[in-house]
């Protein structure tokens, strides 16, 4: 069985209930970055405590 990761903006404290799915952590934040910078004008890229943040968030399910 593969493992998936995810991440939700609410765990990061943002009112927003998309949730962000992918094999590897790295996939997940990838799309947390783009959801970020989509829906809530957030580069991620260039808030790297927020990036870090996002990345202590996201969760073996
Ligand atoms: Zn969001």
């Amino acid at each position: 069985m593969a493992k998936t990761f995810s991440f939700r903006c609410a765990d990061a404290g943002v009112p927003c209930r998309a949730k962000i799915t992918g094999e590897t952590e790295e996939e997940v934040l990838a799309k947390a970055v783009a959801h970020a910078k989509e829906k809530h004008g957030v580069d991620l890229t260039q808030a790297q405590t927020l990036a870090r943040y996002a990345r202590s968030a996201i969760k073996e399910t």
